[in-house]
């Protein structure tokens, strides 16, 4: 007859130790699996690529305009003060390659410019340009108003 008030309480620490152990594996499981929970992450994006655009967007942009802030709000070359035709340019050509470096991934404008704040804004290296001069520089070698 009393076989039963045990079983209960076998069954109660039967079920915490489970817990426990789940909670455990879990951890152990999110570092073993980051690179599959990276890409659980992207797939989300994925399906919900408008909720994660305006997320995206808003941090980026915040970011870009304190960038932008820094770097003088203006082209380098023409003066141009638009924000939506400005972006930073690597002054020593080689853009891409380095931020393939710093980022571990080729373009991504969010974490090149994560890696400018964190840097300080380098001033050496990098400038503003409005796409008009930075295109003509990237198909010509030089920009028009270079010649004027
Ligand atoms: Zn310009
Ligand atoms: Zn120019």
């Amino acid at each position: 007859m009393n076989a039963r008030p045990n079983r209960s309480e076998y069954f109660r620490n039967y079920r915490k130790r489970k817990i426990r152990e789940r909670r455990e594996y879990q951890h152990e499981y999110r570092k073993r699996n980051k690179q599959r929970l990276n890409e659980y992450t992207k797939a989300w994006q994925k399906r919900n690529p408008e909720k994660h655009k305006v997320h995206y967007m808003r941090t980026t942009q915040t970011l870009k305009r304190k960038i932008f802030d820094a770097y003088g709000n203006k082209c380098a070359c023409c003066g141009e003060n638009t924000y939506e035709f400005l972006a930073v340019d690597h002054i020593h050509g080689g853009g891409n390659q380095h931020r393939k470096k710093i980022t571990g991934r080729g373009g991504g404008g969010g974490a090149f410019y994560r890696w400018l704040r964190n840097n300080g804004f380098p001033k050496d290296d990098f400038r503003l340009l409005c796409h008009n001069c930075n295109l003509a520089r990237a198909f010509y070698g030089k920009c028009p108003h270079e010649n004027v």
